[in-house]
């Protein structure tokens, strides 16, 4: 059954091949809380700091090469771009956080529009949290996460470039966090490793996203 509520089933693995293969299209980009579109759809949004692999990871997802292109924009990058995938799935694509050079006022900025997205959105169904695999969890991610235990928004810990470790250090590294998340009441326990090089791992992830599109449809279909 497609519904069987395992992501790792094969059934669910090919309903994630399924959505992610059908038509996803640049909705719009919101600067302002009062900007966001509104959708009867689950939502999902990615998050992470700025170069950790968000663009790639979502192309790699949606087999587009250039669609997160647009995300990254001159203009853009300071905005949630929403992408509707196969008119089961909004995408929201977050900003970067925690670039070095950005300016206090830009990073005050990204809290205030993603705090108020995170702790409004009534469609959000997951945030999936790009951490870089050869650098861990750092500070500014640590303040995304207090963020989201704050506005009560289940997160997923998302690792990008693991082709850049080996095995054994990536082991650990997942150990590691999912010590920090046991603390923390939104985090979604399971760690999912990706390369978007590779394609490691994106064929899971397209199944675990899939599920929250399937379980919006049932809950509304018995409403
Ligand atoms: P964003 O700023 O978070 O959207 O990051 P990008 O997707 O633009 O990627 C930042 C850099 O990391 C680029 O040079 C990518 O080529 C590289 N990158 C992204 N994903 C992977 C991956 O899975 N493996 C490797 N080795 N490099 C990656």
């Amino acid at each position: 059954m497609a519904d069987d509520g395992d992501p790792d089933s094969e059934a669910m693995i090919e309903a994630g091949r399924i959505l992610f293969a059908g038509a996803c299209d640049f909705v719009m980009g919101a600067a302002r809380e009062d900007q966001l579109p509104s959708t009867d759809l689950a939502e999902v949004a990615f998050a992470g700091r700025s170069n950790v692999g968000k663009s790639s990871l979502i192309n790699a997802l949606t087999g587009r090469k250039a669609l997160a292109r647009t995300s990254n924009t001159p203009g853009r990058t300071r905005e949630v771009n929403f992408f509707e995938l196969g008119g089961k799935l909004m995408i929201a694509d977050l900003p970067g956080y925690g670039y070095a050079r950005a300016s206090k006022s830009s990073i005050a900025n990204w809290t205030d529009l993603v705090e108020r997205y995170l702790k409004g959105r009534r469609p959000l169904r997951r945030v999936c949290l790009l951490i870089d695999a050869r650098h861990g969890l750092k500070d500014s991610d640590r303040a995304a996460m207090k963020l989201m235990d704050a506005a009560a928004v289940v997160y997923q810990i998302v690792l990008t470039k693991s082709d850049k470790m080996k095995d054994g250090p990536r082991a650990r590294l997942i150990g590691k966090i999912q010590a920090e998340l046991a603390k923390h009441t939104a985090a979604h326990p399971e760690i999912c490793a990706t390369s978007a090089v590779k394609g490691t791992g994106i064929a899971e992830l397209r199944a675990e996203l899939a599920l929250l599109a399937l379980e919006e449809k049932f809950s509304q279909s018995t409403i």
